[in-house]
């Protein structure tokens, strides 16, 4: 029989009379012929609970008590849907992590997936049951303790499930019917995408766009499950069939720009006048690297003079003290006349594959943006996306300019 996953977002779950429409959703698969794995997320708002509660605990918690604390949110529904389930008609158990077992890293708190032993999964579907497992967790094999899988981690608790199984497909239930093309509330003439070549949206995931965590876009593509993104609000007997992300080729018409993702997550910083000697960049970067702060776009302006020059980068607004900190620290390696930062600034960024074969994308861009008056204080650009740094008062202002700009507006 074919294998579906069907996973299941925290607003989705958020109540038992949710738990229940879920439970038709996944009646109906089963219906349709399927052997059916339902990943859940915690009821929505738990994992933040649980998070405050651990903090509240010490400031200094553990960060393996930490998920042994966090992890519970899924247990609790995936038990809750096997129960509905079973009320229904329907053979049905739940499996924690550690159940089947999924082995990760031993990194607490944000663990990688190693492996997944489907055996246990497979005599269940052979007795007929539907299988609800509790997503976000997993167990390091070697110390038997709990893991999570990092904050939104549940989606890819589903994609890598779906890889283990042999899933025809990997059905993401959301509380919104699909990915578009921007955020809809900042640009209501955002439209629905059909289809988003797995590439496009690992960079719209990792550029802001917050419907899927990227882990688990990255494990989409790498083993090429066709995964989608759909409502779980719609009934669940005339459910759309949402957005799939699939592999390029099975999209036929393919736009230059797919779509536009911005985020507020960026800080930027500034060393004015850093003396320009070799080993100058890895003397400011190296200690960066090694605090593990995500450096990603990099300006460095060559020396009218010979002898100094200036160095612009943006690192996540989370990190912004602590790298500036760490800057301040190195004044022995670095030299620079002072060290300046903003984080009132905002990324916006243009995605597209078909902006592999066509030239002068990006110049529009700038051309557009300039008409309205935004600066733009840094850019930077790659095979299928470019991305530009502003001030974060004119976010809405650019990303509409963009989305009109390459015929993403709606009719
Ligand atoms: N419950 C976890 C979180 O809120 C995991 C998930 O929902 O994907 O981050
Ligand atoms: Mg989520």
């Amino acid at each position: 029989m074919p294998r579906l996953v069907m996973k299941f977002g925290g607003t989705s779950v958020a109540t038992v009379d949710r738990i229940r429409n879920v439970a038709r959703h996944v009646a109906r698969e089963v219906r349709a012929g399927y052997e059916v794995a339902v990943v859940v997320s915690a009821m929505s708002g738990k994992t933040n609970e649980l998070v405050a509660w651990c903090k509240d605990a010490s400031a200094l918690y553990a960060q393996s008590e930490y998920d042994a604390v966090v992890a519970s949110g899924e247990q609790v529904t995936s038990g809750l849907l096997a129960i509905v389930l079973n009320e229904m008609g329907l053979k049905a158990r739940s499996w924690q992590g550690w159940q089947i077992p999924i082995e990760t890293s031993d990194q607490h708190g944000s663990a990688r997936i190693q492996n997944i032993d489907g055996a246990r999964l497979d005599a269940g579907f052979q007795r007929g049951e539907v299988a609800v497992i509790a997503g976000f967790q997993g167990i390091h094999a070697e110390t038997g303790r709990l893991t999570t899988l990092g904050r939104g981690g549940s989606d890819t608790s589903a994609v890598a499930i779906a890889a283990a199984i042999g899933a025809e497909r990997c059905d993401i239930y959301t509380d919104v019917d699909g990915v578009y093309t921007t955020d809809p509330r900042v640009v209501p003439k955002a439209r629905r995408l059909e289809r988003v070549a797995f590439e496009e949206m690992l960079e719209m995931a990792s550029l802001g766009a917050k419907v899927l965590q990227v882990r688990s876009v990255e494990l989409a593509m790498v083993h090429r499950v066709p995964t989608t993104v759909r409502s779980s609000f719609d009934d669940p007997d005339d459910a759309r069939p949402g957005t799939l992300i699939c592999d390029e080729d099975d999209i036929v018409e393919q736009q230059i720009i797919t779509g536009i993702a911005f985020s507020k997550d960026e800080a930027q910083i500034t060393l004015r006048r850093v003396k320009d000697k070799p080993g100058i960049a890895a003397a400011i970067f190296g200690p960066l690297a090694d605090a593990n702060i995500n450096v990603d776009m990099i300006i460095q302006v060559v020396s009218g003079d010979g002898a100094a020059t200036d160095m612009t980068f943006t690192v996540p607004a989370a990190d912004y003290e602590r790298a500036r900190a760490i800057l301040e620290a190195q004044s022995g390696t670095v030299e620079c006349e002072r060290i300046e930062g903003a984080t009132d600034v905002v990324k916006v960024s243009a995605i597209g594959i078909g902006m592999r074969s066509h030239a002068g994308v990006a110049a529009k861009a700038f051309r557009a943006l300039a008409e309205k008056g935004i600066n733009i204080r840094a850019i930077t650009t790659s095979e299928i996306k470019f991305s530009v740094l502003i001030d974060a008062a004119y976010t809405e202002l650019a990303v509409r300019t963009l989305h009109a700009l390459y015929g993403l507006d709606k009719a």
